[in-house]
């Protein structure tokens, strides 16, 4: 099987993941930060290990401050209910995924927000002065891709992140394409919240996941419940993690995490981004020449690539490269917004994604396979 989906998850995961995983879940580890014997212990230090880990890619001084989430969904809703109060404004891209459209839709019905999008071209350049205008109207919260999951553009968050914190504007930045995949430094450029998968460009096990909130913010807790610890309150610990992290946690999960964690500080986001870019321009420059497709991402893009054929649907088109053994996901990726942005929509296109692990081979093959399909629509 050729997997060309890195983009809804990674697959195969990163070596030792497997294993730490199955190592979690096999020995005798038990709940985190619920008793002092042995194995809660161990429970506990593999929690902090990963949490460790997890501030370290992430630049963050204070790794109490990494939250683990199920995905950057969960992650999204925690900021998006947590911060917003009956009658705020909110302030999003045009490209933003379900997990950030439909908490502010439902909040929007119920608590009367309202949502305003800034300007952003297809090929992600944001009208400045639009963004700042609408910025002055001041919004509870701005939210913001940083790279598109449907084309893979890169959206300028750190531009946007800066001018909202300027603006007194909490930022929150959904770093679910991006984190694993490229450098980045919550203390080089700050922002409010950051949410990220843990299974995606960090080759971690589904079900992972991660919420960064910076050092001088607070956010509401909207699960409360048992953290292990001031278990003489009926009320929701203040200290970090605690204060956002109730119940009990994918442990195993998290074990593969942090093993996840180790490959790709050993590889280097860096590495990881060179490889993406090396691909998706080659991948690019070959979707291009074949007669009759059109590609909706940039040559630059980072990772993903979009693309329609003049004749043949995009579900005709996954159909067929699911016949060849190649996964590909057609649609609208949960983001009918983005497609609206590119005018895709309500059809949508084709999506290549790809990650560390795919190789050239690979790719020649799906385009080759593609080439094949479309041949005689001439
Ligand atoms: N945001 C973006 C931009 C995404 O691409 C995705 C998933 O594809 C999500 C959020 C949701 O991520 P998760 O599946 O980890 O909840």
């Amino acid at each position: 099987m050729v997997y060309l989906d890195h983009a809804a998850t990674s697959s195969p995961k990163a070596p030792g993941v497997a294993l730490a995983v199955a190592d979690a879940l096999g020995t005798s580890i038990a709940n985190a930060n619920r008793a002092s014997h042995r194995s809660a212990i161990a429970a506990s230090m593999t929690l902090y290990r990963t949490r460790r880990r997890a501030a370290a890619l992430l630049g963050a001084a204070d790794s109490d401050r990494v939250i683990f989430t199920s995905g950057t969904t969960l992650a999204l809703n925690m900021v998006i209910l947590g911060t917003l109060r009956p009658g705020d404004g909110v302030l999003v891209s045009p490209l933003e995924h379900n997990a950030v459209m439909r908490p502010l839709q439902r909040l929007a019905q119920c608590a009367s927000i309202r949502i305003d999008r800034f300007r952003c071209a297809p090929d992600g350049s944001v009208d400045l002065a639009d963004y700042r205008a609408r910025l002055a109207a001041k919004p509870a919260l701005v939210v913001c891709t940083a790279c598109s999951n449907v084309t893979g553009v890169m959206l300028p968050w750190p531009e946007l992140a800066a001018l909202a914190r300027a603006a007194g504007v909490r930022f929150c930045l959904d770093a679910a394409q991006v984190l694993g995949t490229m450098p980045l430094s919550v203390t080089d450029t700050p922002v409010d919240f950051l949410c990220a998968s843990g299974h995606k460009g960090l080759l971690g096990p589904t079900g992972t996941g991660l919420l960064y909130v910076a050092p001088d913010v607070e956010l509401d807790a909207v699960i409360c419940g048992g953290t292990g610890s001031d278990s003489a309150s009926e009320t929701q610990p203040a200290a970090y993690p605690d204060h956002l992290e109730s119940g009990t946690l994918n442990l195993a999960g998290i074990a593969g995490l942090g093993a996840a964690l180790e490959f790709i500080a050993a590889t280097g986001p860096a590495a990881v981004a060179r490889r993406l870019d090396t691909l998706t321009a080659a991948a690019h420059a070959a979707l291009s020449a074949i007669s009759g497709i059109t590609v909706h991402s940039p040559a630059n893009a980072h990772g993903v690539l979009s693309f329609t054929h003049a004749q043949l649907s995009p579900s005709a088109l996954t159909r067929e490269f699911d016949r060849h053994d190649i996964a590909v996901r057609c649609g609208l990726h949960c983001a009918p917004a983005a497609h609206q942005t590119i005018g895709t929509y309500p059809d949508g296109t084709v999506r290549f994604s790809f990650g560390w692990f795919t190789t050239e081979d690979e790719i020649g093959n799906a385009i080759t396979v593609l080439r094949s399909i479309v041949c005689g629509c001439d």
